[in-house]
């Protein structure tokens, strides 16, 4: 493995963020405030999300001044992607999170998301997200990964896949909605060429209702059951 890939990936283990952390904290943390900090740190100790976002907030406090963190909320969640709010001694801050790394958007009441994040996790506007992310939140825990994500397109149990995830079962036949040939018939062509097909064929997909991802299409859960037979 080349040192840089290699160092990465050392740096974002769960002992690295913790040693990073604490670092940081040195320098960041009120006194008064440690011990409540590090009872934070403490509770998402095995999470790495929770802590490259710790690590994150620690390393480059939003307000430059002395703070800590006092909790984590969720706010959303879409196929492995978390849109968490870090709360502090001084405000609410708007961090998304995944294994790709973390990203700071700024105070919550400045609704500072994107359109794009905005369409992505399905507000209706800024103050759709501002109303929701200074509401009440619950806590941000860990998804089980090896249960509750779709191994491909990573849909959470409950959430439509990716068009196109090789896991999505087809309303009509029950089997795989990429290989089985409904897709051909209800459009009444012998193949999908167009992006306009694509887009009639979404439509009619929608209408006639999408099956979600739910951990029993798991190719692993699937066998574990033929085993057990
Ligand atoms: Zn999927
Ligand atoms: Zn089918």
């Amino acid at each position: 493995m080349p040192f840089l890939e290699r160092h990465m990936r050392e740096a974002n283990d769960v002992k690295s963020l913790l040693r990073d952390i604490r670092r940081a904290m040195d320098y960041a943390v009120p006194e008064a405030q440690r011990a409540g900090a590090d009872d934070l740190v403490d509770q998402y100790r095995d999470d790495r999300l929770a802590l490259m976002l710790l690590r994150e907030f620690y390393s480059f406090l939003p307000e430059a001044a002395e703070d800590w963190a006092r909790e984590i909320l969720r706010i959303d969640r879409r196929q492995g992607i978390f849109l968490l709010a870090l709360a502090s001694g001084s405000g609410r801050y708007v961090y998304l999170v995944s294994d790709e790394g973390v990203e700071f958007h700024g105070d919550v009441k400045d609704g500072c998301l994107t359109d794009e994040l905005l369409d992505f996790f399905g507000y209706e506007s800024v103050d759709d997200f501002v109303r929701k992310a200074t509401g009440e939140l619950p806590n941000y825990e860990a998804l089980n990964q090896d249960e509750e994500l779709c191994p491909v397109c990573h849909a959470a149990s409950g959430e439509y896949h990716e068009l196109g995830c090789v896991v999505e079962i087809c309303p009509w036949c029950g089997g795989q909605l990429v290989h089985c040939s409904c897709r051909h018939d209800q459009l009444g062509v012998d193949s999908i060429e167009t992006e306009a097909q694509l887009l009639e064929f979404e439509a009619i997909l929608e209408e006639r209702g999408r099956i979600p991802y739910s951990p029993e299409q798991r190719p692993s859960f699937l066998q574990h059951e033929s085993e057990e037979e």
